[in-house]
């Protein structure tokens, strides 16, 4: 196969099953901001998978940036391996919507366990892109 079929087939972390390219690398690269709440969480979740950590920042909520996001963040993805995504609910988050919630849960896995975390996390536009706000988390582990 050559280098650029197999960069076409690459499917996307955030398990859309579209090609990485059309789904979440655009958006995680800065060429286009998510269209959606929804888009956003996945973009998310896959930018936690590759580790892009200025782009979690970039779409967190400004007032709820901490100093010390970066090492948290850098951190986790050092940690943790994101192996899954499940969208279970939505509302809102459209085009035309302001704020969003999206209702999902992440498989990983770190060296010494396994889990999910469950969230609901809440969104809204700010300055015409989608930032992630907060969100009610529950972490199993095994
Ligand atoms: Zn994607």
């Amino acid at each position: 196969m050559s280098q650029v079929q197999d960069a076409i087939q690459k499917k996307c972390p955030c398990g859309s099953g579209k090609p990485f390219q059309f789904c979440c690398e655009p958006i995680v690269t800065g060429q286009k901001s998510a269209p959606t709440a929804e888009a956003l969480m996945r973009s998310r979740y896959t930018a936690f998978a590759m580790g892009a950590i200025d782009y979690l920042i970039n779409t967190t909520a400004p007032e709820k940036r901490g100093e010390d996001d970066a090492e948290i963040l850098a951190d986790q993805v050092k940690y943790t391996n994101w192996t899954g995504l499940k969208i279970i609910d939505k509302a809102q988050g459209g085009r035309d919507d302001q704020e969003g919630m999206v209702e999902f849960e992440a498989e990983f896995e770190t060296d010494d366990q396994t889990g999910t975390l469950y969230e609901k996390s809440n969104f809204r536009r700010e300055n015409e892109h989608w930032v992630y706000v907060d969100g009610d988390v529950e972490l199993r582990t095994s």
